[in-house]
């Protein structure tokens, strides 16, 4: 049989391998434990609802280079959507304040020069404290280096930085942060549209690639679970499913599962192991014409609102607070935010609703966390690593995800170059 790549685990991380190799001409064989693609970002029927729903709202950056190259790849780049510049609807549930944050397009940030663009509350020599944050100390936390109080904290660095590191920025790491921002509002506006997948993510990001793998020949196989590996002379031998599957001399494979799975399954391993939760909720209703499809919420439970065509959908971060709540209390709280925010509904009675507890959404973006994330390379010759978790210099997120894979493919294509020379 031709030389193998087996890609272990079919979130973005392992179908974002497995495309790259299957781009390159390579034979690949996609091993996934549950009996769907996606893992952390995926589409499915939720009968309380009996409609489609993400497990999460995803939001992107048009910064997002490697998930746009990514969707391109597999035809699907048309199915995320956004406005077209930087505009960021917010509302405050405490003052009753409305504004729009709008990030000019090129690189000089002239926008915090000007009054209607900037945050409300705020002044353009506040902004200059908040630059320190672009070249941190290693190891440093976010509170180390700034005041995380006062409006501008407030109303855009925390929700903003809360979202993208799913930890509170006070502990989470500077390093982490800083990455962050300096490929998205350090670029500019063209860098930092938000951009969201209308149809679902499963239309986006997980159809269209399994679409893809199959017609360049790569298998997808579901209901196959990893329980361990084999080793043998500084190589990986066989892939114990729940049969064995041996490796030949020039095969190679690239674990693509959470951090937690993968130490139980690499000898040695080390990687982050706190973990923070997110909660959504989704209520059945159709927005008004005028809802902006995202806006940002301060001083209430919600943080972000995602309006879709047929549903209303909120996301909280850093939520572990909120997992021993009631699940009536919460979609009751959740939606007086909501009803209040977008002006729709009776505020006292949600429309149909579900709350979805993601108890382990992301590792915790802690500077000791950070420094757990181990390369892709291994002490095996022919076994890769990726996933959100890996040393991608980003937090967990879609964009560090597909970073990871393509780079496990671009390792398992190297040696798979050597090995046939
Ligand atoms: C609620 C929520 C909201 C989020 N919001 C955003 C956002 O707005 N923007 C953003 O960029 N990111 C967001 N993220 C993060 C993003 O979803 C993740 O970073 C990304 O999906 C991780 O992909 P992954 O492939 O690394 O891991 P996973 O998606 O966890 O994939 C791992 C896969 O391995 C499989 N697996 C596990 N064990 C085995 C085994 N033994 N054998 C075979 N297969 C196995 C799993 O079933 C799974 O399919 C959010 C995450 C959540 C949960």
């Amino acid at each position: 049989m031709a030389r193998t790549v087996h890609v272990v685990g079919a979130g973005l991380a392992g179908l974002s391998a497995a495309v790259r190799l299957a781009e390159a001409g390579e034979r690949v064989v996609v091993h996934e434990a549950a009996g769907q693609a996606g893992g952390r970002c995926r589409s499915y029927h939720d009968p309380a609802l009996d409609m489609e729903i993400d497990n999460g709202n995803h939001l992107l950056l048009s910064g997002n280079h490697a998930a746009l190259d990514y969707l391109r790849t597999i035809g699907a780049a048309d199915r995320l959507v956004g406005p077209p510049h930087a505009d960021f609807p917010f509302a405050d549930l405490k003052s009753g304040e409305r504004w729009t944050l709008r990030i000019n397009d090129g690189r000089v940030p002239w926008w915090v020069f000007d009054r209607g663009r900037r945050v409300p509350g705020t002044r353009a020599r506040d902004y200059l404290a908040f630059a320190r944050l672009l070249r941190p100390p290693p190891d440093a936390a976010v509170g180390g280096l700034v005041a995380c109080a006062g409006p501008l904290y407030e109303r855009l660095v925390g929700p903003l930085l809360l979202a993208a590191l799913n930890t509170a920025p006070f502990e989470a790491s500077a390093a982490l942060a800083a990455s962050v921002l300096r490929e998205t509002v350090a670029v500019g506006g063209r860098a930092c549209r938000p951009l969201i997948a209308r149809g679902g993510l499963g239309s986006a990001f997980i159809a269209p690639a399994l679409e893809y793998l199959r017609a360049h020949g790569a298998a997808v196989q579901f209901g196959r679970r990893l329980r361990a590996i084999d080793v043998a002379d500084g190589r990986v031998a066989t892939l114990q499913f729940d049969e064995p599957l041996r490796l030949e001399r020039d095969d190679a494979a690239i674990l693509a599962v959470p951090s937690v799975v993968a130490v139980a399954l690499v000898p040695g391993l080390q990687a982050p192991s706190e973990f923070r939760a997110i909660v959504n909720a989704h209520f059945r209703i159709t927005p008004r014409a005028q809802t902006p499809s995202i806006v940002g919420v301060v001083n209430g439970t919600v943080e972000w609102i995602f309006a879709f065509a047929d549903r209303l959908s909120v996301t909280i971060s850093g939520a572990d607070r909120l997992l021993d709540t009631p699940r009536e209390t919460l979609a009751s709280t959740i939606w007086r935010d909501v009803a209040t925010v977008t002006g729709i509904g009776d505020i006292e009675t949600p429309p149909p609703w579900q709350i979805v507890r993601e108890r382990r959404a992301t590792f915790a973006a802690l500077p000791a966390e950070e420094r757990k994330r181990p390369g892709p390379q291994t002490s095996w010759s022919n076994l890769w690593l990726a996933g959100d978790w890996t040393a991608t210099g980003l937090p967990a997120t879609i964009e560090g995800a597909i970073r990871s894979g393509q780079k496990a493919a671009g390792f398992a294509r190297s040696h798979l170059t050597a090995s046939t020379r």
